[in-house]
């Protein structure tokens, strides 16, 4: 989840470190470091705090040097503190490292090396990196590298500084990314391609076990047996546009205003001649009989929104959190087709459980965001989503893109069973008539709203059907960023015990966008009222009701794709609310953009 950049070249390692860490501070930011060779010494500055704050720290230091790894934390094992965070230098200071990820066997590696000795600087897990590789016995720095890969149990992006082998980086990944950038002023590394963007020409994705080794005017890659390996190198075709702020005020905002767009691109991805349905073989779908689709936090949402769709297209759909599918009893069905989702394609838990459907043999369908992912690589088929890259930790985008892709799945299946001609996105027109009423949407209300949000106790979220799905969103997304409290509920589940809650000190929110469970519904209201609580009504239906207090009135589209215009002003509703109460948005607390740990 961390952000790890290195540096070798001609320019200030100081500069592009720095500069690197902030464009990768999204992916945590409860401390930074950075490690340079400087005078023939390992010279490291780390800081709790955000990058800005590292960069104060620095001024005047590690001038005129051209070599160095930095970091950006986000802390699994230890407090964000100035000692806990990255880098850690070995004890007599002649290795540092950099790690992303979690080291699971780091308590009986760290019990071993303070029996011989060893005295531990910091609580994290990621130190005994440095102190086992200044105890290796190996010949050469490579085999030390290489020899973490017995040792280690767990994720990991490792980038390392040897004394002595000045402007030379070593680095090694395992279910954790890690990227090299080739540019004519030396060589980067990074956790994430949006870091390399404007700095480099080419990219290679480090593959799995992959060692690197980085000196003054080479980059060679090795296999976890050290054989030597040809790094086919990838043009750099994203644009530096795709990762700036713009004229926004946070980056949240830009991607509430870009949902249109990514559900347009994403249409236009699956309409596209490389329409990724046809690659899904015929006779797969044709037989199917139960699809998993799995996910975690939005990409799950994304899911119960297409398992509700699915429904209604005949199809026998389940959705389940990537980190019960793991550890849950594996009960094959006949004919199941498991479909991934997950925005970075980096997240641990639906890596992982996407492995387990391939060890049991079941075709794999993953929907990312990024096409260079590790879970693209392991996946059968790819179903891209087109959101462009998404920056703020609460994702809103890319959530609209995820279920336009699904529905897109869910009618191509249909069609395939029900032998209909789909050569063509057969939603398009549906598609992108929400496009267009997203595109002129004014959110009325939602300041208010958000006003009356800030100096609440609780606020539920409570829907039917395929709205209880939005609702689950529209609750994340609150929590997530405004520290408020909010629960969601089915609307029929309230009055069996969670109505015990409902006073004047309560917002119940109320999603209700499908025509046959809305008189019911509205039943849930009236209990609600009766109870004292403040009432939001989130409708295309036109109502005339004294026991909603505030109508919060939405565009009206093809009832089963509702869920792409009802969670818009529930987006916007989140941002505000965090703004309202001074937090940054992007930045929530305890949270950070793709979630690369268990
Ligand atoms: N597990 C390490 C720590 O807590 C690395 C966390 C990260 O990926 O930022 O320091």
């Amino acid at each position: 989840m961390c952000g790890i950049i290195g540096y070798v070249g001609n320019l200030s390692a100081k500069e592009e470190i720095l500069n690197g860490l902030k464009i990768l501070e999204y992916r945590g930011y409860d401390s930074a470091g950075i490690c340079c060779f400087y005078k023939g010494e390992l010279k490291l500055i780390k800081k709790k705090g955000s990058v800005d704050t590292l960069s104060q720290v620095c001024q005047g230091q590690l001038k005129d040097v051209h070599c160095g790894i930095g970091h950006t934390r986000w802390a699994t094992h230890g407090d964000p503190s100035d000692k806990n965070a990255h880098p850690f230098l070995s004890e007599n200071n002649s290795v540092a490292i950099v790690h992303n990820g979690i080291i699971e066997n780091f308590e009986s590696l760290k019990g071993n090396l303070q029996k011989q000795g060893v005295r531990f600087r910091s609580e994290t897990d990621s130190e005994v990196i440095a102190q086992l590789l200044q105890k290796s016995k190996c010949e050469s720095e490579l085999k030390k590298v290489q020899e973490l890969s017995n040792v280690l149990v767990g994720s990991y992006a490792i980038a390392i500084l040897f004394k002595g082998l000045e402007n030379q980086i070593f680095a090694i990944r395992k279910n954790s990314p890690l990227i090299v950038g080739k540019s004519p002023n030396g060589y980067y590394l990074s956790s994430d391609v949006n870091a390399l963007i404007d700095k480099t020409t080419e990219y290679h994705i480090m593959d799995e076990d992959e060692i690197i080794w980085i000196d003054n005017n080479d980059c060679y890659a090795f296999d976890k047996n050290l054989q030597a390996k040809e790094i086919v190198y990838k043009k750099m075709d994203l644009d530096k546009q795709d990762i700036s702020i713009g004229n926004f005020e946070h980056y949240m905002l830009k991607e509430i205003m870009q949902v249109p767009t990514a559900i347009k691109l994403t249409i236009n991805e699956c309409d596209s001649m490389v329409n990724p349905f046809t690659k899904l073989p015929k006779d797969m779908i044709k037989n199917l009989k139960h699809l998993t689709i799995v996910g975690c936090g939005t990409a799950f949402n994304a899911g119960m929104t297409a398992e509700h769709y699915a429904r209604e297209r005949e199809i026998i759909a389940e959705c389940v959190y990537a980190s019960e599918y793991r550890y849950r009893k594996f009960l094959k069905q006949d004919n199941e087709v498991c479909v991934f989702i997950s925005q970075s394609g980096e997240t641990a838990d639906t890596i992982e459980a996407l492995k387990i459907a391939k060890e049991h043999q079941i075709p794999t369908i993953v929907i990312t965001n990024v096409a260079t992912s590790t879970i693209n690589k392991l996946a059968d088929y790819i179903i891209p989503t087109k959101a462009g890259p998404e920056i703020a930790v609460a994702s809103t985008k890319a959530y609209n893109a995820q279920i336009t892709a699904l529905y897109n799945l869910m009618d191509y299946i249909y069609c395939i069973k029900n032998k209909i001609n789909c050569r063509t996105c057969i939603l398009k027109d549906k598609l992108y008539d929400v496009v267009d009423k997203l595109e002129n949407y004014k959110f009325d209300n939602i300041e208010e709203l958000a006003q009356d949000i800030v100096n609440t106790e609780r606020v539920f979220f409570i829907g039917r059907g395929v709205d209880y799905a939005t609702s689950q969103e529209a609750s994340l997304k609150l929590k997530e960023i405004s520290n408020i409290h909010s629960e969601s509920l089915y609307a029929g589940e309230l009055k069996h015990g969670t109505l015990a809650l409902i006073d004047e000190n309560t917002i119940v929110i109320v999603i209700a966008t499908q025509k046959n469970l809305f008189d019911k519904t509205m039943n849930s209201i009236y209990e609600i009222k009766a109870r004292g609580a403040k009432v939001a009504l989130v409708t295309q239906f036109n109502i005339d009701c004294e026991a909603v207090d505030m109508l919060i009135k939405i565009p009206t589209t093809d009832q089963m794709l509702m869920p792409e215009i009802s969670i818009y002003p529930m987006q916007m509703l989140a941002y505000k609310t965090a703004v309202l109460k001074g937090l940054n948005p992007d930045k929530p607390r305890n949270l950070a953009k793709s979630v690369t740990v268990e």
